[in-house]
């Protein structure tokens, strides 16, 4: 909720007009609550859950060649039971783990000082943060999904996740409840460190459910970011790792290659890497 009356109140506040941009947010948001623009990150979560993966869905029960020569592990056939009994067990842990989470968290996130108000942040602004995002939830998640290969973290909770040695596009955050709300803590730790406008925040958790659905999605395509971003892991990193399976003791990390490679947790995925191209073979089977 905006705290102006109307528009020209909100520009003689900010000593400017509107941008488009700010009056549209305006029009959108002066009369919600917060705590309704707040739980928007749930009605995305859902939404873009269900779309994000459907072109790899797609590709799977197409499996035509131009497309699946892209496949990282081709022998591996879904079908689409498959696929939607692991869409619906995910959506079940959404609403029953993550949606109560998200009504009891907004006391907390209000406290972080995250805004709804206006001016709207800058492109700068948001590129910014988001990367901070991303780098302190790739710190954190590595070293709490390292946690999970331990005996009892792997027995307890984590072999849930592992149920998939070939992941695809919904497997992404198939796992243990208690690991939803483990692993999702670090998502929350860069906007609490580095608090910004409600829109960055809605953009973060799209970009990282974007990124970790593209990782799980078992294709390694030409246009992947994993070609273009430096320290980029993508799918073919993380798909090794469910490759090797509860024994993997290697690429920990959720979006950036780095903290394996400073640990040493990278040293047999590099050594099957040089395997396959001494071999010249594209994919892991
Ligand atoms: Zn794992
Ligand atoms: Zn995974």
């Amino acid at each position: 909720m905006l705290p102006y009356l109307d528009m020209q109140e909100a520009e003689a506040s900010l000593g400017r007009e509107l941008s488009f941009a700010e009056k549209l947010w305006f029009n959108y948001s002066a009369k919600k609550h917060d705590y309704f623009l707040h739980f928007h990150n749930f009605i995305f979560l859902l939404f873009f859950y269900s779309l994000i993966p459907l072109p790899y869905l797609l590709a799977e029960l197409i499996r035509s060649k131009k497309i699946h020569k892209y496949k990282i592990q081709p022998k591996v056939k879904r079908s689409f039971s498959d696929m939607f009994n692991c869409y619906k067990n995910v959506m079940q842990v959404f609403l029953l783990v993550a949606g109560p989470l998200q009504i009891i968290a907004f006391s907390n996130i209000k406290m972080t000082g995250i805004r709804t108000s206006l001016p709207l942040p800058s492109k700068w602004e948001m590129f910014w943060q988001i990367l901070v995002y991303f780098i302190i939830e790739d710190y954190f998640h590595y070293w709490i999904h390292r946690w999970l290969h331990t005996k009892w973290g792997y027995e307890k909770i984590h072999h849930v996740h592992h149920e998939y040695t070939a992941p695809f596009g919904f497997t992404a955050p198939y796992a243990h409840w208690a690991e939803i709300l483990i692993l999702g803590l670090p998502s929350f730790l860069g906007p609490a460190f580095v608090p910004g406008h409600i829109i960055t925040y809605w953009l973060w958790f799209i970009l990282r459910q974007t990124e970790s659905i593209e990782t799980h999605s078992g294709y390694e395509f030409p246009w992947s970011p994993s070609r273009y971003v430096p320290f980029y892991g993508g799918s073919e990193f993380h798909d090794y790792h469910h490759y090797v399976g509860g024994r993997s003791q290697s690429n920990f990390a959720s979006v950036f290659t780095y903290c394996d490679y400073i640990y040493g947790t990278d040293k047999g995925y590099r050594y099957h890497k040089s395997l396959l191209h001494k071999s010249k073979k594209p994919s892991f089977k």
